[in-house]
C-alpha cells in the first residue's frame, strides 16, 4: 500500500530504489487521486500522458543512474514552458499555444528523471491571489471547496495538498508560491532573485519573478531547489558564480540553529486588516520558536510598509511591457481586424481578461513619457529603501518572521469585485520580491471557520543566498530532521 499522505522525496526514492514499487505504480497512485478529486478541485488544466517519462525514469533506476528526483511526479504551473506541451498562462491569449522549447529549470528536472504529470491552473498571467482570474475557471481549496486555494499558483498548491503530485512548480512575483502554499497547508519557497533561471518562464514582472517549488515538507523544497538553481547563460540575471553566495555566507557563518536571533517587524504584523486568529496563531508560533531555543527581538523595517504601493506601480509597468509581445503576430491568438491597428485591438481585446487589461492600462500610464519619473522611477527609489531596511536588519538578526498571509483562505467570490482588497492579500509576501531575498512559507497550524480547519503559514526571511538558514529553521520548526 502506497501512503501518499506522508510521502516525501527521500521516502519515495528509498522505496523505488528498494524495488518496493515501480515508478509506474507510484505515478498511477497520483493519477488516481487526480481522477478522483480534480473534478471538484480543478487544480489541473491538463494531465499529461506520462508513459514515456515513466519508462525513462524506471530505466534510470534499473541502470543505477537514478537521482533523488527520478520518478518524482511534478505538476507544473501553466506559465513554465515544457517543449511540445500547451502553455497557456491560463489565458485565452495562449489557449492553443504549444511551447517550442523547455525552460532551463524544466530541463534540469527532466535530466534528473522527474516525471511531469500535468500543468496546473493559475491566475491569468500570474496576476492574482486566488486563482479566480484564470480564463478557465477557478481552483478550489482542498480543505474547504467553498474557499480559494490562494494564487496565483493556486493549482500547484492544491495539486500537492490533494496528493495529485508530490511536488509542484509555481512562480512567485509577489507571493504566488508562498501565499497559496499557506492556504493549502504545504511548503512554498521563493529563492533569492537570480538563483533559479527564468528562461522559459512567461514573464510577469521580470525584476521580481522567480520559479519556486511547492512541497509537502521543507526538506523536499531544499532538494528541488538544489536541482533547479544555478547560473544560466540564457538568463543574464542569474547569479554568475558561487563567489557572491560565498560572500554572503561568510558574513553570517556563525549561524547555528538552535540559537538564531529572529526579528519580528512589529508594526508590519500588527497593521490594519490582519485577522485576529492569524495574529493569535503568530504569537503562538513565536512561543514555539522561543521553546526551540531562538531569541526573538522586535525590529523596525521603516519603509517596508510601502512595499505594496510600490509593487503596484513597478509590477504593472513591467507587466504591460512584457505583455506587449502578445500582438496577434508572434504568439497565440490572432483575431483579424481592420488594418494592422485593428488586428492589435481585436486580438488583445479578445485575448486578455479583466486583470491583465487593468494592469496594462496602469502600467502603460506609469511608464509613459512625462510620468515615468514620477511613478516607475519613484517606485525603484522606494525599492532601494526597502532593500536597505533588510540590509540594516541583518546586522542584528539572522531571520525575520511574519505570517505568510493576513487572513485565512477566503471564500470564492469574496474579493473579486474589489481588486484592492485582493492586492492586500500579498502584504507580507511582496517585500521579499522587492528586496530580492529568499523566503519560505511553512505550515504553522490551523484556524476554525464554519466547522472546517483551515491552514495558516508562517514566513521566514533570510539575507541574499542564505536559503540554507531557511531550510534549517524551517525543518526544525516543522519537526523534520535537521
Ligand atoms: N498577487 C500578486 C499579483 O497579483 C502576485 C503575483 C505573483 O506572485 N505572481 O501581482
Amino acid at each position: 500500500m502506497i501512503d501518499l499522505k506522508t510521502m516525501t522525496i527521500t521516502k519515495l526514492h528509498n522505496h523505488l530504489k528498494a524495488g518496493d514499487f515501480s515508478v509506474k505504480q507510484i505515478v498511477d497512485a497520483y493519477l488516481k487521486n487526480i481522477t478522483e478529486k480534480d473534478g471538484e478541485i480543478h487544480a489541473f488544466l491538463e494531465v499529461f500522458d506520462v508513459a514515456e517519462q515513466v519508462a525513462r525514469a524506471q530505466k534510470m533506476f534499473d541502470e543505477g543512474k537514478a537521482t533523488l528526483l527520478t520518478g518524482v511526479p511534478i505538476a507544473v504551473k501553466d506559465n513554465i514552458l515544457i517543449e511540445g506541451h500547451t502553455v497557456s498562462a491560463a489565458s485565452k491569449m495562449l489557449e492553443n499555444y504549444v511551447a517550442t522549447y523547455s525552460g532551463t529549470a524544466i530541463k534540469k528536472l527532466a535530466d534528473a528523471g522527474a516525471v511531469f504529470i500535468g500543468r496546473t491552473n493559475m491566475d491569468e498571467f500570474a496576476m492574482g491571489s486566488s486563482t479566480e482570474n484564470s480564463a478557465f475557471g477557478p481552483t478550489k481549496n482542498p480543505y474547504d471547496t467553498s474557499r480559494v486555494p490562494g494564487g496565483s499558483s493556486g493549482g500547484s498548491a492544491a495539486a500537492v495538498a490533494m496528493d495529485g503530485a508530490l511536488v509542484a512548480l509555481g512562480s512567485d512575483t509577489a507571493g504566488s508560491v508562498r501565499q497559496p502554499a499557506a492556504f493549502c497547508g504545504v511548503v512554498g519557497l521563493k529563492t533569492t532573485y537570480g538563483s533559479i533561471s527564468r528562461h522559459g518562464l512567461i514573464a510577469l514582472g521580470s525584476s521580481l519573478d522567480q520559479i519556486g517549488p511547492v512541497t509537502k515538507c521543507v526538506e523536499d523544497a531544499e532538494i528541488v531547489f538544489s536541482f533547479m538553481k544555478g547560473h544560466d547563460p540564457l538568463d543574464s540575471t542569474t547569479i554568475p558564480d558561487a563567489a557572491y553566495a560565498d560572500k554572503q555566507n561568510s558574513k553570517m557563518c556563525q549561524v547555528r540553529p538552535p540559537g538564531l536571533t529572529i526579528g519580528v517587524p512589529r508594526s508590519l504584523v500588527e497593521g490594519q486588516g490582519i485577522d485576529t486568529d492569524v495574529r493569535k496563531n503568530f504569537e503562538e508560533t513565536i512561543e514555539r520558536l522561543k521553546k526551540l531555543g531562538h531569541k526573538i527581538v522586535d525590529i523596525e523595517l521603516p519603509h517596508v510598509k510601502y512595499s505594496l504601493p510600490a509593487y503596484y506601480i513597478m509590477l504593472p509597468g513591467e507587466a504591460s511591457s512584457n505583455l506587449a509581445r502578445f500582438d496577434g503576430m508572434k504568439y497565440g491568438l490572432y483575431v483579424g481586424g481592420e488594418k494592422l491597428l485593428g488586428d492589435y485591438l481585436e486580438t488583445r481585446g479578445a485575448g486578455f481578461g479583466p486583470e491583465p487589461r487593468r494592469r496594462i492600462l496602469l502600467g502603460t500610464y506609469v511608464l509613459s513619457s512625462g510620468y515615468y519619473d514620477a511613478f516607475y522611477n519613484k517606485s525603484q527609489e522606494v525599492r532601494r529603501l526597502i532593500a536597505k531596511d533588510f540590509e540594516d536588519a541583518w546586522q542584528t538578526v539572522d531571520v525575520i518572521i511574519t505570517p505568510t498571509t493576513p487572513t485565512p483562505p477566503f471564500k470564492l467570490g469574496e474579493k473579486t469585485q474589489d481588486p484592492v482588497s485582493m492586492y492586500l492579500a500579498d502584504v507580507f509576501t511582496v517585500p521579499s520580491n522587492i528586496a530580492g531575498i529568499p523566503t519560505i512559507s511553512v505550515p504553522c497550524g490551523t484556524v476554525e471557520r464554519e466547522g472546517k480547519s483551515l491552514p495558516l503559514g508562517v514566513q521566514f526571511f533570510a539575507s541574499h543566498c542564505r536559503e540554507d538558514i531557511l531550510f534549517k529553521i524551517g525543518k526544525q520548526f516543522s519537526g523534520e530532521a535537521v
